[in-house]
C-alpha cells in the first residue's frame, strides 16, 4: 500500500534531475544532493538521520582534445576523459590496436606496446567463447604495466555515445591520459590500422583534482525485536557528470529514499534494525562505502551488519542475487516465495547465487558480510546510456522504482523476521568463494585481494 499508492521516489528523482542535475562527488551539485537526501529522510520522519563524513580526492574534468594523424592530414575526434586521468598531459604517439585489452591481447603484443597509444575495447569484441571481461580500470592497469603512453577506450554502444568512468583501480590519478571514443570512430581507426596505415594519436587534456569532504547519508529504523542486528540497504547517490545519472544511480538511491519513507509510514516495525545508506564517491572508486566499512571494522560495528543489500541501477526486481555462506540462499528463497505469493506479476522469486565487484557491496563482502542485490533487467536503452551523456530521466520507468521499493521492502521485512540470520563468511570460506567466482585476478589487479 505505502509502497505503491503513496510512491514519491520517481517524483523526487525527477525533481532532483531538474533542480540539481548530476550528483558528482565533490561538486556543488554533489553536496546539494547530499543535503536533499538528508532532508528527504527527515521529511519522511526517520528517527535517526546522520551524515557520515569522509575525505576524498575528487577528480573533475576540464578539457580534452584528440587528434589523429595519418601522415597526410589530421582528424579531430570527439572524446571524453576517463576519471582519475592526469591534471595536465599532452601525449603524441603511434596508435596501436590492443583489442579487448585483456592479458591475452596484451601478451600477444609484448614490447610493441611500449610508448604507444593503445586502442582498447571497453566491452568484448570477437573474444573466444567463455572469455570474461575486465573492468576498464583493470584494463588500464594492465596497459600501464606494459608502458603505454596513453589509452583510447572504444565504447561499444552505437550512436556516438561517449562513456566516462574511472580509469584508476584505487582512486589515485593514473600517470597517462585515457579517454573514450565512440564505437563508430573506434571501428574506423581499427580498420585503418588493419589496412596497415600508420596512425598517430595526440591526446591532450587538463583536469582538476581537489581534496573534498563528502558525506554518506544514513538513516535508520530501529528493530522492534533485535535492534542490535542490522539489515543494511544501500546504494550510491553520486553520479557521473555527463548527464543527470537518472538511472545510475538515481534509480537505486531514490528508491531507497522512498523505501525509507514507506517503511517509516508503515504500522509494522521491522524486527531487526534497517539502516538506509546513500553512498557518495562510488563512481570515483567506492570511496564512501570503503570509508564506512573501514569505520565499522575499526569499531566492531561490522559484526552487527547481518547483510548488505545493494541497489545499483536496479529496477523491477524479478528476484534477488545473493552472495553469502551457509543457508543464505535457502533463506532468501523462502522469503522470495512469500513475496511471490503477494506480488506474482513480474516477480519470479528467482534467487541467484553470484558475487561480483565494483559497486558499494564490495567492501562489505570483503569484510565477510553477506550481500544481496535485486536481479533487474532494465533493457538495452538503459544499459547503453550507463555512464554516458544520455543517462537522463526519460529512461526511468516510475513503476520500476515502485517495484524496487515494494519487493525490496518485502524482502527486508521477511529477513528481519527470520529467527536467525546466518553468520558472516569465515575468512577461508570467503577466499574460496572469491576464487570460485573468478574474482581473485580482478581483486589482485585492483590491490584489493585481502590475502598474500
Ligand atoms: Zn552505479
Amino acid at each position: 500500500m505505502e509502497a505503491q499508492e503513496a510512491a514519491v521516489g520517481y517524483d523526487w528523482l525527477r525533481w532532483s534531475t531538474g533542480a540539481i542535475g548530476h550528483r558528482l562527488t565533490g561538486s556543488i551539485q554533489g553536496s546539494m544532493a547530499e543535503r536533499a537526501a538528508d532532508s528527504l529522510f527527515r521529511l519522511s520522519g526517520l528517527p535517526r538521520v546522520e551524515r557520515f563524513p569522509f575525505e576524498a580526492q575528487a577528480w573533475s574534468r576540464g578539457m580534452v582534445k584528440l587528434t589523429i594523424g595519418d601522415g597526410t592530414g589530421f582528424l579531430h575526434l570527439a572524446a571524453v576523459a576517463l576519471a582519475n586521468t592526469p591534471l595536465e598531459s599532452d601525449v603524441e604517439a603511434t596508435l596501436i590496436d590492443a583489442g579487448n585489452g585483456l592479458p591475452m591481447d596484451l601478451d600477444g603484443l609484448g614490447e610493441a606496446l611500449k610508448g604507444k597509444v593503445a586502442l582498447v575495447n571497453i566491452g568484448l569484441v570477437d573474444a573466444p567463447k567463455g572469455t570474461s571481461n575486465l573492468h576498464r580500470s583493470e584494463k588500464a592497469a594492465l596497459a600501464l604495466a606494459r608502458g603505454v603512453s596513453a589509452i583510447l577506450f572504444v565504447n561499444q554502444v552505437e550512436g556516438g555515445v561517449l562513456l566516462t568512468g574511472t580509469a584508476s583501480i584505487d582512486g589515485t590519478l593514473i600517470p597517462v591520459p585515457a579517454a573514450c571514443v565512440a564505437t563508430e570512430d573506434g571501428t574506423e581507426l581499427r580498420a585503418r590500422l588493419a589496412q596497415g596505415q600508420q596512425l598517430t594519436a595526440r591526446l591532450s587534456m587538463s583536469n582538476h583534482s581537489d581534496r573534498v569532504k563528502a558525506h554518506n547519508i544514513i538513516a535508520e529504523i530501529p528493530g522492534s525485536r533485535w535492534p542490535e542486528e542490522v539489515i543494511l540497504v544501500g546504494g550510491h547517490l553520486d553520479s557521473w557528470d555527463l548527464a543527470t545519472g537518472a538511472t545510475d544511480n538515481g534509480l537505486g538511491s531514490f528508491s531507497i529514499l522512498d523505501l525509507a519513507r514507506a517503511m517509516q509510514a508503515h504500522t509494522t516495525r521491522p524486527e531487526r534494525t534497517v539502516r538506509f545508506v546513500l553512498f557518495m564517491g562510488e563512481e570515483q572508486g567506492l570511496l564512501g562505502s570503503r570509508a564506512l566499512v573501514e569505520h565499522y571494522r575499526a569499531t566492531g560495528m561490522i559484526d552487527q551488519v547481518k547483510c548488505m543489500i545493494n541497489l545499483d541501477m536496479s529496477g523491477n526486481p524479478r528476484g534477488f542475487g545473493v552472495g553469502g555462506p551457509g543457508t543464505w540462499a535457502t533463506q532468501v528463497t523462502e522469503v522470495c516465495d512469500r513475496i511471490r505469493a503477494v506480488d506474482s506479476v513480474g516477480f519470479k522469486g528467482e534467487v541467484q547465487e553470484a558475487i561480483w565487484l565494483h559497486s558499494d557491496h564490495q567492501p562489505f563482502l570483503l569484510a565477510g558480510v553477506p550481500v544481496l542485490y535485486p536481479l533487474s533487467d532494465l533493457g538495452g536503452h538503459v544499459y547503453g546510456c550507463y555512464h554516458s551523456s544520455c543517462d537522463d530521466i526519460h529512461l526511468v520507468d516510475p513503476m520500476a522504482m515502485v517495484n524496487n521499493v515494494r519487493r525490496t521492502g518485502l524482502l527486508i521485512y521477511g529477513l528481519a523476521a527470520l529467527d536467525t540470520l546466518p553468520p558472516h563468511f569465515k575468512t577461508d570460506q570467503l577466499r574460496e568463494r572469491l576464487i570460485q567466482a573468478g574474482l581473485e585476478g580482478p581483486l589482485r589487479i585492483g590491490g584489493d585481494w585481502p590475502w598474500e
